[in-house]
């Protein structure tokens, strides 16, 4: 059984090849039937979609609009098997993700080239960058942003529902809230027992500032402090209910993950590669773009707290110290 209903909010958990493990999509029945995030596209996971859809009555055809959390491979696959011609809705910065033309795909991988030349990686580390895009092709293939929403806008269809962004996991990150019952549809933003991994990404559009996702996702915890949220449902595990304690805790524990960084700093002045390889000794060549993105999210957060400070060498690679 991999469905679950919450009054109107129809809960559906499919299978990804990820560690992640499952992720959860959601079906709304409001003047339009909408699914919220749309799982892998593999066999396994269309398969599980249309066992747990058929539960409640429903085939894919049924499906009127889609709206996306964010623009990540295992929260948009399935959309190719929807009804052609329907409504997505989600992010601007959805839109190159979802068209993936070669340029875009070219800009990506030229900003993490210059990024982790920066960061200090030895040459041999380029094997390590080819990876980052791999998991694009557990992606959506031929579907199209038709609709971007923003801060503050009503779900088309759905306007109970408003829309709150919540960049960090991903810059196309929005979560849906609904006041009535304190409802809010989080994606990856809030998770029960992992938190969420803040990913570096490609700024929405070339030649603009790098995104700090760590700070943007510190940020869109605290703005939903202040929202009057009763269940959270997520975009992976179990719902989750009082949320202002555990955005506390994760908050905090964030802090001292960041000032054990500090901590190697001054021992001598680290690149962020050599911090991330102490991190994550086991894991940094086979999760590059995680392990990079938690550990410049870390010396992000130390800069904009005035814990350190960072001086680039002759080569443009960039050497950060205690402050
Ligand atoms: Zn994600």
């Amino acid at each position: 059984m991999n469905v679950e209903s919450f009054g109107d909010i129809i809960k559906i958990t499919l299978p990804t090849p990820f560690p992640v493990g499952d992720v959860n999509v959601f079906l709304i029945k409001g003047d339009r039937l909408t699914l919220v995030d749309a799982g892998v596209k593999t066999a396994a996971s269309f398969e599980a979609f249309t066992s747990g859809l058929s539960e409640i009555g429903y085939t894919v055809d049924d499906i009127e609009q889609a709206v996306l959390t964010h623009h990540h491979p295992d929260h948009i696959g399935l959309l190719d098997f929807l009804p052609e011609g329907i409504d997505i809705i989600g992010h601007p910065y959805c839109k190159k993700w979802l068209a993936k033309d070669e340029e875009f795909l070219k800009e990506n991988f030229l900003f993490f080239r210059e990024l982790f030349l920066q960061a200090g990686l030895p040459p041999e580390a380029e094997t390590m960058l080819g990876k980052i895009q791999s998991p694009l092709k557990f992606s959506s293939e031929n579907s199209a942003l038709t609709t971007a929403v923003q801060e503050g806008d009503r779900l088309p269809g759905l306007e109970e529902w408003r829309v709150f962004e919540t960049p960090g996991h991903a810059q196309s990150h929005l979560a849906f809230f609904r006041e009535r019952d304190g409802a809010l549809i989080a994606g990856d933003h809030i998770l029960a027992t992992i938190s969420s991994n803040p990913l570096l990404e490609p700024p929405l559009n070339r030649g603009e500032e790098r995104p700090k996702p760590q700070l943007q996702y510190n940020e869109s915890l605290r703005k939903m402090m202040n929202v009057p949220v009763d269940t959270v449902y997520t975009g992976h595990g179990k719902e989750v209910r009082n949320i202002v304690p555990l955005i506390t805790r994760r908050l905090e524990r964030q802090h001292e993950r960041a000032m054990s960084v500090k901590e190697m700093l001054k021992e001598k002045p680290h690149t962020a590669f050599e911090v991330c390889m102490r991190l994550f000794p086991a894991v940094y060549k086979k999760e590059t773009g995680l392990t990079m993105s938690e550990t410049i999210g870390q010396l992000d957060y130390l800069l904009h707290i005035g814990e350190a400070g960072v001086e680039r060498d002759d080569k443009g690679v960039l050497f950060y110290f205690p402050l």
